[in-house]
């Protein structure tokens, strides 16, 4: 299946098979990665620090001034948190695929939350419609298209 030119509920009915016929084959190193996140994860709201040099390393390096959704810089927005695309409740295999994440601010992760990535921007849509298009851009295509080469 190509993920290129789906409408966004096809896209959404692709990786929700995708992610249910995964789930039921989780292993140890999945909830190893699960943890892993948890020590490793960068947050810098209120003065917390991200925890490994490896993490600040990574986020220096995929992030700028400004969030990428809302486009205000982080400092106003409660810092820079690490956020899973596709979400880590649904997706643990996922919590290291670096594919998945990206930075975003502290506000618009916590907007995020557990949605999935198409409800995400039906979300967007609905009630941002300014900002739907760059979520749209921000889209885990690439991610999405290997995890079908993946599937057994
Ligand atoms: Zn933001």
């Amino acid at each position: 299946m190509d993920v290129d030119g789906k409408d966004l509920k096809d896209l959404f009915k692709f990786a929700d098979y995708i992610g249910k016929k995964r789930y039921n084959r989780l292993t140890i190193r999945d909830f190893e990665d699960y943890r892993k996140f948890e020590d490793w994860r960068y947050i810098n709201g209120k003065y917390e620090c991200g925890t490994t040099q490896e993490s600040r390393d990574w986020v220096r390096d995929h992030s700028d001034s400004h969030c990428p959704i809302c486009n205000e810089y982080y400092s106003r927005r409660d810092g820079k948190t690490v956020d899973h695309k596709l979400p880590r409740s649904q997706y643990p295999w996922l919590s290291m695929e670096f594919k998945n994440l990206w930075v975003i601010c502290s506000w618009c992760n916590k907007e995020k939350g557990e949605m999935h990535w198409y409800e995400y921007e039906h979300y967007m849509f609905l009630h941002h419609s300014d900002l739907y298009l760059t979520v749209k851009a921000a889209r885990p295509t690439e991610l999405l298209r290997s995890l079908r080469r993946k599937l057994p």
